[in-house]
């Protein structure tokens, strides 16, 4: 068992103000591995205090001195890059293949892009060439990050890479579930050499910690990553302190396959939502298709999903690994049957579990046709591997059905009439639209509409959460 109980607080690893063990399991074969410690007040206000000193001076450091430790950060990473990939792999399940070259790759080409992004920004600049006004971006503060376990170390890199380039301190607490790999990137840092408090991690709970960060005074804005309901908690307790607060929240993608769309385009709609066990905020979970190729694509997908290997997340190869935890499990099946007795058509996967798995998480490649959109399967974010297929007639029924949602993060369409995806595109009410497959490049923006969020990180907008704007006059 790893003895994880410590705490990341002033540059140094520390045991918690009073003992409180959680034990991480391993979702592939239900087995405790790790213990850590959850956290309390008394922890939180250590790691406030120290971050709140260190950013007396660490505000004031040059973008050089923060760019030649981001540089060491990302060449420690790479160093222990495989490292990251066991322990993504073991706390959350996911294949040894897709934890290395997906998950822990992904922390990386953040690392990467976000020291592209800091070279080129300006953290002063005249307003315009007639004023003698100023403008200055300087770092917000104390940051509370806080971040789920489905893309452990993309979220942490998304968060903690551009408060540290902007002179920003912080405290991060990740995902009690899978914390692991946080742990593992404060030992970089450490390695990396930043200053004392200017980074802290303190492991806990959302009701625990979560709600200590979310009030604190002194911690000048939280960012957060996780789901609709915690992202409402968090709010209502931030407001007291009026913190600056960016929100990363659920979906419930739409994927419109048009009659037109490339040759294999419902197998990638599959291989996309299936993926990472189908536990990603925008995946593309409702598949509208054209009538009159609904029927050929209901047995891609179908074919498509069987074909999907379901395995243990130590094993090498292209199959999906468990869901994160029991609690998952019983949800996802609970959405299952309900799409069974709505009246969906069940066309693959199903709630038995996969043949000869009879421990760990495991759930079955899932598809259900013949759905409506006020089905709980087309309506709730089920973060599993199950896929809803709807059918539409024209365009503007398929565009009213994707926008029938609270939510709005990732939407998909998929066409070879590029004056249709356009049209489309940009009546679609999300933060990302996904042609034709094509994804999002490093440095572009990602961040939900209306309950996915507020926030957009990554690129310059994910350097812009972290800084205030200040205006000086007569400054010329
Ligand atoms: P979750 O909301 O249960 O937990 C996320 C984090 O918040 C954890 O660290 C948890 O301890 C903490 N937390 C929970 N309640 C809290 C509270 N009241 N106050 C403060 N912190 C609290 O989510 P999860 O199950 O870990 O992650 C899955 C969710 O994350 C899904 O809804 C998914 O769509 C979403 N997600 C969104 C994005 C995005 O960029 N929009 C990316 C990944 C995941």
């Amino acid at each position: 068992m790893l003895d994880k109980r410590k705490f990341y607080i002033n540059g140094k690893w520390v045991s918690p103000s009073k003992p409180n063990d959680l034990e991480v399991i391993n979702p592939s074969n239900e087995d405790p591995y790790a213990v850590i410690s959850l956290g309390s007040k008394e922890d939180i206000d250590k790691a406030v205090k120290a971050a709140k000193t260190a950013f007396e001076s660490w505000k004031k450091t040059s973008k050089e001195e923060r760019l030649k430790l981001l540089e060491k950060l990302l060449e420690v990473y790479k160093k222990r890059f495989n490292e990251m990939a066991k322990a993504i792999s073991d706390e959350m399940g996911a294949p040894m293949d897709w934890a290395t070259e997906v998950q822990t790759g992904s922390g990386q080409a953040h690392l990467e892009d976000f020291i592209l992004r800091l070279k080129e920004f300006n953290f002063d600049e005249h307003f315009d060439s007639k004023s003698s006004n100023h403008i200055c971006y300087e770092p917000i503060g104390v940051c509370g990050l806080i971040t789920p376990w489905n893309w452990p170390i993309n979220q942490i890199a998304l968060k903690v890479v551009p408060a540290l380039a902007t002179g920003c301190t912080m405290i991060l607490k990740p995902s009690e579930i899978a914390p692991i790999s946080g742990m593992l990137f404060a030992e970089m840092i450490d390695e990396a050499g930043f200053p004392a408090g200017v980074f802290n991690l303190i492991n806990g709970d959302g009701a625990g910690v979560g709600t200590h960060i979310s009030g604190h005074p002194n911690i000048d804005m939280v960012s957060f990553t996780g789901s609709t309901r915690a992202g409402k908690l968090i709010s209502k307790n931030a407001a007291e302190t009026i913190k600056r607060v960016c929100l990363e929240l659920g979906g419930k993608g739409g994927n419109i396959v048009f009659a037109d769309s490339y040759p294999n385009a419902v197998r990638d709609g599959i291989r996309n939502v299936m993926s990472n066990s189908g536990q990603s905020c925008d995946a593309p979970t409702r598949m509208l298709v054209e009538k009159s190729i609904y029927q050929r694509a209901v047995d891609e997908a179908v074919d498509e999903a069987n074909k999907i290997q379901v395995d243990l997340g130590s094993k090498k190869g292209d199959h999906i690994g468990p869901v994160i935890s029991k609690t998952q499990y019983d949800k996802i099946i609970n959405l299952i049957e309900s799409g069974i007795s709505e009246g969906a058509t069940l066309a693959a996967g199903g709630p038995d579990r996969p043949n000869g798995l009879n421990k760990g998480y495991f759930i079955k490649p899932t598809i259900f046709t013949d759905v409506t959109n006020d089905m709980r399967i087309a309506k709730e974010e089920i973060f599993g591997p199950v896929l809803s297929i709807i059918p539409f007639e024209k365009e503007e029924e398929a565009i009213k059905i994707v926008n029938d949602t609270s939510y709005g993060l990732g939407n998909y369409l998929q066409t070879e009439n590029k004056e249709k995806a356009h049209r489309v595109a940009k009546e679609l009410r999300s933060g990302c639209v996904y042609i034709n497959g094509k994804g999002a490049d490093p440095g572009t923006p990602f961040g939900g509409y209306r309950q996915s969020g507020n926030g957009r990180e990554g690129g310059v907008w994910g350097l812009e959460e972290y800084l205030e704007v200040k205006t000086v006059t007569g400054w010329k």
